[in-house]
């Protein structure tokens, strides 16, 4: 059923100068632990020469593929799309600029022999990286697993993942706004870890944007708790019980038949149920975006080109069903004699 055993994806976005060395390191790694493996490379609409270098180096090994998307889909796309595409019985998810060592794959693949359907790469230390990135890092797991209760402090996307669970993710989990941590948290299965440090970038430099981290932030937040829409209640109340006193003074003050005074009280009052009010249409108006984004139901990512693949992987899936002979679409295996 799986031509290989193994598959490795790495998703690559303006990688040209480092593709190849990493191509072939993890190439020597497989050799060394593997009989049969494939390694698909995602390109993620480059704009350098990155496609035109691995699928000049997929036609020399049949054992590399590669895939263009038709634009810059993202990080979680291209593994998505890689993850589409893999055939292994096991799939190994790795970043395309060496920052998670490609000679820990074997010990993956020993953990996942003995039973583990999910090998998952935790984050010993990040010092290659700068105080702002750890901070942005550190900023955004804690948030991240407070509000989901999923935990993804130090975990990357450096994972191995049995067939099952790639099963799992391709074809039970319709949502087209992926973080791909989180959903290998949330599918569940066997877990197993493996500590690695992360290596500096020998080429190249870090591809996120503040924009694209933000965006990210919010689709992992959004797409794995309604906590926020939660704290638009919590602030209705804080406002409910200001209300209650400040509205007790005045009526008072009132019987009491005092001068009108508090104007600095109004303005405040003013001012904090306005900000209370735009804050709570703000994470409403998130999540009603992320609604609207899942109901045009258009796909995750589109193909551009791809190298290297044959029909039989489960890539060719469009093709299951499909008369080899006169391309009619048919369930039962096509008997030629048949076709007209
Ligand atoms: N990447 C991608 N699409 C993007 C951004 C990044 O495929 O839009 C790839 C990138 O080529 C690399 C991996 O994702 O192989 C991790 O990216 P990067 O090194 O920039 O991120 P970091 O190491 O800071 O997490
Ligand atoms: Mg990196």
């Amino acid at each position: 059923m799986f031509p290989h055993l193994l598959s490795v994806i790495v998703p690559a976005h303006n990688e040209a100068d480092g593709i190849e060395n990493t191509i072939g390191v993890i190439k020597g790694v497989l050799e060394s632990c593997v009989d049969s493996w494939e390694i698909i490379v995602v390109d993620d609409g480059s704009s350098d020469a990155t496609y035109r270098i691995i699928a000049a180096l997929s036609q020399s090994d049949p054992r590399l593929k590669s895939i263009r998307l038709s634009r810059n889909f993202g990080k979680e796309a291209a593994i998505l799309a890689g993850l589409k595409m893999s055939a292994g019985r096991a799939v190994v998810t790795i970043d395309g600029d060496l920052q998670h060592p490609p000679r820990l794959i074997p010990e993956m693949i020993e953990k996942w022999r003995q039973g583990a359907q999910v090998v998952d790469g935790v984050k010993r230390r990040r010092e290659s990286d700068s105080s702002i990135v750890k901070f942005r890092a550190r900023m955004f797991n804690a948030l991240f697993s407070r509000l989901s209760g999923i935990d993804v402090q130090d975990s990357s996307d450096f994972k191995l993942l049995d067939r099952i669970v790639v099963d799992a993710i391709l074809d039970e989990l319709p949502e087209r706004q992926r973080f791909y941590r989180g959903l290998v948290d949330w599918v569940g299965f066997t877990h197993a870890k493996i500590d690695f440090d992360i290596e500096s970038r020998l080429q190249g430099e870090g591809k996120w944007t503040f924009r694209g981290l933000v965006g990210l932030a919010m689709t992992a937040i959004i797409s794995f708790t309604s906590t926020p829409l939660r704290i638009v209640t919590v602030l209705g109340l804080v406002t409910l019980v200001f209300a209650v006193l400040v509205g007790g003074e005045a009526l008072l003050s009132w019987i009491n038949g005092e001068a009108v005074s508090g104007f600095a009280t109004m303005i405040m009052t003013i001012l904090i149920i306005g900000s209370f009010t735009m804050i709570s249409l703000g994470i409403m108006g998130e999540y009603i975006a992320k609604i609207y984004e899942e109901t045009k139901g258009r796909p995750v990512f589109l193909i551009a080109e791809k190298a290297g693949f044959d029909d039989d992987a489960r890539g060719g899936e469009e093709k299951d069903g499909i008369c080899p002979t006169c391309g009619r679409s048919n369930r039962e295996p096509a008997d030629p004699a048949e076709c007209g």
